[in-house]
């Protein structure tokens, strides 16, 4: 613009010169005074005023021209510094043009928006004043590059917002160029990433820690153990362990108060945790990290998932060390948590897996700890258990356990079997019980080898579901072939996790009345441990049982210590002697007077009396003079499918009628 104003006073004031100076050697040659000239002279003096006269004429339209030109040019700029203005004035953007010491040359009023800083204040200070220390070197580094090659790199930086927080800049910035090439000017254009930014993060944290506690989670406790393991694999002096935390009962507290509830009593469980292992670092290092790392920092708490909790213990002497972190754990925990206004105590199992050169990665060290701590549970729950290998084999065959026991489900390799109850008064059979029996390609397998796993995993449910129904269908077909009074009865085993079932009462009740039995002549039976636990929870559970009309049995009765007054409070119908007395019966006083004791008290409550295990004609012989009116076991028949009973049934009241005849 200003070159434009220069050459336009340039033209100007030539022209004007020009102009002048013809126009008064014109007015002087003409002058009429002027005799200095001949008159042949004179007529070629009028000829070269005429001439002049032209040049002027023609100058001074070429100077018009010239000017017209310049305020084109000069109205087409000043349009494109509106332009320029409007743009930069209302991006968002930052735009700031310094020059090569780093002045600050223009900075647009986005600076005032995003940063708080007017143009004004902006230019009392230098460009990299408001820059993170920490990025200013990089911020310059790439000014000067942006300088050489004309257009700098994308860069993120920190600048300091006139409240003092930092925001996060994103930028590029660009060598202003002319005929010669780049300047030493550069404009940058700064974009406000901050919000963007924070989002990339929370998402990044997202992924790596669990919503409600805020711990660290599988994937990021995972690569935590990945680096401890890398570490121990390059120093034969590093030691960690792998702490796998469970709460017992988490799943009943959960149920009875409420899951809102239990997400309080989890967070409290963690600060909990975070506190146990916080300051544990008593004990004397003996690695290589010795004083450089923490025993267990809380960054190594982590959540699974559920009531699941994992700990790394980095730096440590020996398993000792992890065991004594499990009891402070267990010591902390047993501490009453205080959940809407109630009183909860809670107790944890925890399974440690020490590191071993056989370890080849994270999630073996993990599965090992989980396994440890199922142990733990297994051994009564509140305890902590270290893993070895023998733990690993059964955790393989257990697992693989698990497996079949689902696809024998899908292809229906479960079978009923029954073993008949005979009364020893008619000695007819009065009755089965069913007993599941695992048919597979390789022989039929007994339930103490997979009734607890199908409990845990609760196949027990679509099961036992199964095997009421074909019982039940068995049951009604030998009653119409086999009519008798009373008519033979059925029993079926009800397993704790069964139970348990909210739905327990409704699902037997819907059994019954699809496949017409009726209920007096289906018996329940719930072991004594169960039945009598909880008195007041199971009596309700056993008395919606009792309204069905289903009769109920204590099975494996005497094996619970439970009191026996307990049993006028229950609506049982039937006892179930254990065969552990039955077998020593014979041998043994003690048992036989228990069983005396236990046969009496039932007639006393008006319960009946069925012995389990009676295996020979002397245990027959001894519970008939006892009083007991019915035997179940393998003197009669051993547990067998329908045919076998079939056969049996009808041989029995052959035999009864020919005794009966004779
Ligand atoms: P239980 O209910 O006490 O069943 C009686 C068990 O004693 C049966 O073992 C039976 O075969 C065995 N037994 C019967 N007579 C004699 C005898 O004279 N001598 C000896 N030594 N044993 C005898 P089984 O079939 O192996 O069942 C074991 C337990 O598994 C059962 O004990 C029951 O608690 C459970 N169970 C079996 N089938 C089922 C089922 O379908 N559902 C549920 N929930 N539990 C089942
Ligand atoms: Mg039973
Ligand atoms: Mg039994």
């Amino acid at each position: 613009m200003q070159q434009v104003e220069i050459r336009e006073w340039w033209l100007w004031g030539f022209a004007v010169t020009v102009t002048l100076g013809l126009t008064a050697g014109i007015v002087s040659l003409t002058f009429p005074g002027n005799h200095l000239l001949q008159n042949s002279e004179w007529l070629d003096l009028k000829e070269w005023v005429r001439g002049l006269a032209c040049l002027v004429l023609l100058f001074d339209i070429y100077t018009v021209y010239q000017h017209l030109q310049l305020q084109r040019i000069r109205r087409e700029l000043t349009e494109r510094n509106q332009l320029f203005e409007i743009i930069t004035e209302n991006a968002a953007d930052m735009i700031a043009v310094i020059d090569s010491s780093g002045n600050r040359l223009y900075n647009s009023s986005a600076y005032l928006k995003v940063l708080g800083y007017s143009p004004e204040e902006l230019k009392l200070s230098s460009s990299v004043e408001q820059i993170h220390p920490e990025d200013q070197q990089r911020v310059l580094e790439a000014a000067d590059k942006a300088r050489i090659t004309g257009r700098g790199e994308r860069l993120e930086y920190r600048m300091r917002h006139k409240d003092g927080t930092w925001r996060v800049l994103e930028s590029v910035a660009t060598a202003i160029q002319n005929e010669e090439g780049p300047t030493e000017r550069l404009v940058i254009v700064n974009r406000d990433i901050t919000e963007r930014k924070r989002a990339e993060e929370s998402l990044a944290h997202n992924a790596l820690h669990d919503a409600l506690t805020n711990l660290p989670n599988r994937t990021l406790f995972l690569d935590r153990v990945r680096h401890a393991l890398a570490l121990s694999q390059r120093h034969t002096g590093y030691k960690f362990a792998v702490l796998f935390i469970d709460l017992d009962e988490f799943k009943v507290f959960n149920d009875s108060l409420g899951h809102a509830a239990g997400d309080v009593l989890l967070v409290q469980i963690s600060r909990r945790l975070t506190i146990s292992i916080r300051g544990v670092d008593t004990i004397a290092r003996s690695g290589p990290m010795q004083g450089t790392n923490t025993f267990a920092s809380e960054e190594s708490l982590a959540r699974l998932g559920g009531d699941e909790f994992t700990i790394l213990l980095e730096d440590i002497r020996d398993c000792g060390d992890a065991i004594r972190v499990a009891e402070r754990i267990q010591e902390r925990l047993s501490i009453p948590f205080v959940v809407e206004g109630q009183n909860i105590v809670t107790t944890a199992s925890i399974g440690i897996a020490f590191c071993a050169a056989s370890y080849a990665n994270s999630e073996d060290l993990v599965r090992d700890a989980e396994i440890a701590m199922y142990r733990a549970k297994r051994e009564g729950k509140a305890r902590c258990q270290v893993f070895d290998n023998a733990m690993h084999t059964l955790a393989v065959k257990r697992l693989r356990l698990e497996t079949d026991l689902r696809r024998a489900l899908e292809l229906g390799e479960f079978r009923v079997h029954y073993q008949p109850i005979v009364s020893l008064h008619t000695g007819m059979i009065a009755g089965f019980e069913a007993l599941t029996r695992w048919q597979r390609p390789e022989g039929i397998l007994a339930p103490i080898e997979f009734i607890a796993v199908a409990e845990e995993i609760g196949l027990i449910i679509p099961m036992n579901r199964q095997l009421l129904r074909e019982a039940c269908q068995h049951l009604r077909s030998w009653q119409s072939e086999f009519p008798s009074c009373p008519p033979l009865t059925m029993s079926v085993n009800i397993t704790s996790r069964e139970f348990a079932q909210p739905d327990l009462a409704s699902e037997i009740g819907k059994a019954l009345e699809e496949t017409g039995v009726d209920p007096g002549c289906v018996q329940l039976e719930i072991v004594e441990r169960i039945a009598m636990g909880d008195a007041e929870k199971s009596g309700h559970v056993l008395s919606r049982l009792k309204a069905l009309g289903v009769r109920l049995s204590i099975d494996d009765f005497g094996t619970g210590y439970s009191s026996l007054s307990r049993l006028r409070r229950i609506p049982v119908d039937t006892l179930k002697i254990d065969r552990a007395f039955i077998s020593s019966i014979n041998s043994d006083p003690e048992s036989r007077e228990i069983v005396r004791i236990i046969i009496m008290l039932a007639h006393n409550l008006g319960l009946k009396v069925v012995a389990e295990g009676t295996e020979t004609q002397e245990h027959i012989n001894l519970l008939k003079q006892l009083n007991c009116e019915m035997a179940q076991g393998y003197f009669f028949s051993r547990p067998a499918d329908d045919q076998a009973m079939l056969r049996l049934l009808a041989s029995n009241r052959i035999a009864r009628a020919a005794s009966v005849g004779g």
